[in-house]
């Protein structure tokens, strides 16, 4: 039997990550967190009560409640993993563009990155797991042993993007609403204080603009393979 690891896969908004993450973890028959869909559940949360007044989160409030978010994940009915909130299935509205452009403020709160990290190391101890985000390489798993950093124009990831939005019946989001969205969560998360997206020195930079994802795909589980034998 291969021995298991841990895989990090840190890179920019709407890069395809997840697709990535996701297809690897089922090849190999890993546990995959997807730890944005964390920040947006958080988001969520804050949304629904009233935490958030243009760029400002109540910080005080969300501390408060912070013990009474409960984030899971449950196995749905096409197989995919989706994102609860409190017992209620939130994976549909943590992907609109509300909490889009919200997520970048909340998750750049220290007591919540604290509170999630502490539960994604929970989730990843006993390896045997991919991981997704902005940290993962760099914080929450530093000992990885496999890393990756993903990055693509943001002109290609915000068609990406719009093309995901208009496939789940989104009408109304412009791509040019989406292209000013990427870049701006861009630039909050590489400037922020705590825990900045910056690719750790050990992790292999894969730029997909030009890639398939059967190329993407196939490149990652050679990465892991070279790893494991
Ligand atoms: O991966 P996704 O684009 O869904 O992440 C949404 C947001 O959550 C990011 O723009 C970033 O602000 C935040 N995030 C983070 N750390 C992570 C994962 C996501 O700060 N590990």
């Amino acid at each position: 039997m291969k021995k298991k690891i841990t895989i990090a896969i840190d890179g920019h908004s709407s890069c395809g990550k997840s697709t990535m993450a996701k297809a690897l973890a089922k090849r190999i028959g890993y546990a995959y967190i997807d730890t944005g869909a964390m920040y947006r559940a958080v988001t969520l949360y804050c949304l629904e009560h009233g935490m958030i007044d243009g760029d400002n989160v109540n910080k005080p409030r969300l501390r408060r409640h912070m013990p009474k978010i409960e984030i899971t994940f449950k196995v749905g009915q096409e197989g995919k993993s989706e994102t609860w909130l409190n017992g209620k299935n939130v994976e549909k509205e943590i992907r609109g563009m509300e909490v889009s452009n919200k997520v970048s403020l909340v998750s750049a709160i220290g007591f919540v990155r604290r509170a999630m990290v502490a539960q994604q190391q929970a989730m990843g101890k006993n390896k045997g797991i991919v991981m997704d985000g902005r940290d993962i390489g760099t914080v929450v798993f530093p000992d990885a042993e496999l890393k990756v950093f993903i990055t693509a124009s943001a002109q290609v990831r915000a068609e990406r993007r719009f093309k995901e939005l208009q496939s789940k019946g989104d009408t109304t989001t412009t791509l040019e609403e989406v292209l000013a969205n990427v870049e701006e969560r861009d630039r909050i998360d590489s400037t922020r204080k705590e825990s900045p997206l910056r690719r750790a020195s050990d992790a292999l930079l894969l730029d997909n603009s030009n890639l398939t994802i059967e190329a993407q795909d196939e490149w990652l589980y050679q990465e892991y393979l070279k790893k494991v034998q």
